[in-house]
């Protein structure tokens, strides 16, 4: 399989788009060559179409080269030799664009212009390697490793690398092959190159199916396949269906490798790229020659040896020619089965492909012996088996040494023809055995690679309800973020509430303690008050000159307790009390010194009353007592009582020889048999009447 490369570090330049479109523009081909429309039956005329473009170019070039050259430099001009070599390998014309970078080479040279060259030997190894051209690859490649590695440009090296893998494997150097992939599939890992990695993976993935390890192989292929499904874009997916396919070919996998063909098939297409579908339908066109389905194998092989004819590929162009003779003879068309097989066998023998000449002399050797030339025969399948030997291609070996017993039977040498029975029943039994084991090999991975998905899946399942947990893990946080608010809120509220509740209550507090100060304060007004009723009552009741009841509230309580004791039959007294003199009192001691007296008198006389007697004044210097339920003798003690402690208490205060005096007259109700007030009053006033007429200083009481 060619390995075909570009640096990625290499994009496109503003020069290369410059003469692009400059072209473009000139040859409306082009276009066309990209159009969606892209069939393999189209494919070829349109890449004929790209040649004539191609050649085109090239003269334009010269021309123009030549012309500008003192304008625009050596620099100027490797630039210019760049862009046209991009664009002629963007045509699909690699033998021009080779000429191209070996001038970009020669200018880098000249230049000292290292990167330069290292893009020139990167593009001139890929073109070579495309031509079948492995000395000048392999030659490239060598001193493209030397200046990448000189100037420390990894990815030189890696694509060097990779380069010198394919050649090992070429020539069937497969230890030193897998050598060489593995140190470029470590600098493409180093670089992070994960396009550059899946082109590895499928090198060294041939290079293990060449070793027999097709369990190896197919686990590589798969990968590098599943790395660029990943990376999608321009990834070659073509070439890793391609790869697949045909180890499932090899291990006999009919369904696996049609399915995997088809996909190939399909990916190229995607692709628009000539060469790649020229890839997919020579392989798929060999499978179907292989499962006996000859049209189709003739009608694909002729496209892709239409396309590669175009592009000027030569080892193909030998593949294809061995196909389509394979599915000629098939079809038994023999006749027209032989000149493929001689143009195939002229470029093997030139391209030093021994896959391409063992096969075409295999097929040319069958040929001569259906048509009775035994001689070619012999001579044709010897080569072949030696060639086929070589180069360990057991299958055609197989039917080389079938054919070569054919041939020895036809010219009557058993032993011969015994020996090679031999050999080909040995190799039989040997590929029989080795299909077996590659084919358990096989089936091995793909079990291995149907448990790792099996894995991955679970872990992915796994990852999933890792995420479910962690999902309910967020929503229980949440909930108890949202819990824990709505605890902080309602803290807050109730909080807040408490503090309203506290201050509320405080102002209650205040409020009430104000309004117990009011209620105090209310309290002593309304003692207050009331002592000042009290006090005012008293007034109103009182004589304030001696304290005694004064006449009004004398009168009403003597009219009241007359009227009980009128009811309850019981005895009242009133006593009828005047200073004695009083005229003469005043006139000798003064208005106030008489006040003085008054007010002594009435003291001494409430002193000497028992409770609930009463005292008042009726006027001027007289006063009455009113002594419910006493009779008249009762009285008459109380009286006399009262006018001695009067006269022994009042005399020492006139400092004069002359006593200070009372007369008092009394009066009882049932002794009077006075029943009104005025009657028991006019009664009372008879009686002190007397006492004053009886000398004064005397208890009268009343005598009807
Ligand atoms: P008798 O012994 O006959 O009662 O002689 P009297 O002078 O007491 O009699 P009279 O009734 O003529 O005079 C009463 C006098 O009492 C006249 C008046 O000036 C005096 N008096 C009446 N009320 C008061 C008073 O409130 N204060 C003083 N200092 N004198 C009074
Ligand atoms: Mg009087
Ligand atoms: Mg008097």
């Amino acid at each position: 399989m060619p390995s075909y490369h570009r640096s990625a570090k290499h994009g496109p330049r503003p020069l290369t788009a410059l003469v692009l479109a400059a072209l473009v523009s000139g040859f409306g081909l082009v276009d066309g060559l990209y159009a969606d429309d892209l069939t393999p039956s189209s494919a070829g005329k349109l890449a004929a179409s790209a040649q004539t473009v191609a050649q085109a170019i090239d003269s334009a070039w010269e021309t123009t080269d030549n012309l500008v050259a003192p304008l625009i430099g050596p620099r100027g001009r490797m630039l210019y030799a760049e862009a046209v070599g991009e664009l002629q390998q963007a045509l699909g014309a690699p033998r021009q664009s080779a000429i191209a970078w070996k001038r970009v080479a020669a200018f880098a040279e000249r230049l000292g212009d290292a990167g330069a060259m290292i893009l020139a030997l990167d593009e001139a190894t890929a073109l070579a390697l495309v031509q079948g051209d492995y000395d000048a690859a392999n030659a490239h490649a060598g001193l493209l490793l030397d200046r990448a590695r000189a100037t420390g440009d990894v990815a030189a090296q890696a694509a060097a690398e990779g380069y010198l893998g394919v050649f090992a494997r070429r020539r069937g150097q497969l230890e030193s092959a897998r050598a060489h992939q593995e140190t470029a599939l470590s600098l493409r890992r180093a670089l992070r190159d994960r396009s550059g990695e899946a082109q590895v993976l499928m090198n060294l993935g041939t290079v293990h199916r060449d070793l027999g390890d097709y369990a190896r192989a197919l686990e590589l292929q798969l990968d590098a396949l599943d790395l660029r499904k990943t990376l999608g874009g321009a990834e070659r997916l073509d070439l890793s269906y391609r790869n697949i396919a045909l180890l499932y070919r090899e291990i006999e996998d009919t369904e696996q490798a049609k399915t995997n063909f088809k996909a190939a098939l399909a990916a190229s297409m995607a692709r628009h790229d000539p060469q790649s579908l020229a890839a997919a339908l020579g392989s798929y066109a060999s499978f179907s020659n292989d499962i006996g389905d000859a049209e189709s194998a003739l009608a694909m092989a002729r496209q892709a040896l239409a396309i590669d004819a175009s592009l000027g590929n030569r080892p193909y162009i030998g593949l294809e020619q061995v196909e389509i003779a394979r599915a000629l003879i098939k079809l038994g068309r023999d006749s027209e089965a032989i000149a493929p097989l001689e143009q195939a066998l002229a470029i093997g023998r030139d391209l030093r492909h021994r896959e391409i000449v063992g096969n075409a002399l295999l097929y040319l050797g069958r040929l001569a012996l259906r048509a009775g030339d035994e001689k070619t025969a012999r001579e044709r399948l010897d080569e072949a088996i030696s060639v086929l030997t070589e180069a360990k291609l057991k299958a055609p070996l197989s039917e080389a040494y079938g054919a070569r017993e054919e041939v020895a039977q036809a010219r009557g040498e058993l032993g011969s023809a015994l020996a090679y029975a031999h050999r080909r029943n040995d190799l039989r039994e040997e590929l029989l055995g080795t299909r077996s084991g590659r084919q358990l090999a096989a089936l091995k991975s793909r079990y291995e690679r149907a448990e790792a998905d099996q894995r991955i899946r679970l872990l992915s399942l796994d990852n999933e309800v890792q995420s479910l947990r962690l999902r309910e893990q967020a929503l229980l946080r949440n909930i108890g973020i949202g819990v824990g608010l709505g605890l902080a809120a309602l803290l807050v509220v109730l909080f807040n509430r408490y503090r309203t509740s506290r201050r509320l209550n405080r102002e209650l507090e205040r409020k009430n303690a104000e309004i117990s100060a009011q209620e105090s304060v209310l309290q002593n007004v309304n003692a207050k008050l009331s002592t000042q009723a009290a006090e005012l009552y008293q007034a109103a009741i009182t004589d304030p000159l001696t304290g005694a009841y004064n006449r009004g509230h004398l009168m009403r309580q003597l009219d009241e307790q007359m009227r009980h004791a009128l009811r309850d039959g019981r005895d009242l007294a009133l006593l009828m009390i005047d200073f004695d003199h009083f005229k003469r009192i005043n006139d000798e001691h003064g208005h106030q010194f008489g006040d003085r007296v008054l007010a002594s008198g009435v003291q001494i006389m409430r002193q000497w009353l028992e409770p609930g007697d009463m005292l008042g004044r009726y006027g001027g210097e007289e006063f009455i007592a009113v002594l419910p339920g006493r009779d008249d003798a009762q009285a008459h003690a109380i009286a006399e009582r009262l006018r001695d402690k009067v006269e022994f208490a009042l005399t020492p205060l006139t400092g004069a020889p002359r006593p200070l005096t009372i007369s008092i007259g009394l009066a009882s109700l049932k002794r009077s048999g006075e029943t009104t007030l005025e009657g028991l009053l006019s009664a009372a006033d008879a009686a002190v009447y007397r006492a004053k007429a009886d000398g004064r200083n005397r208890v009268v009481p009343y005598a009807a």
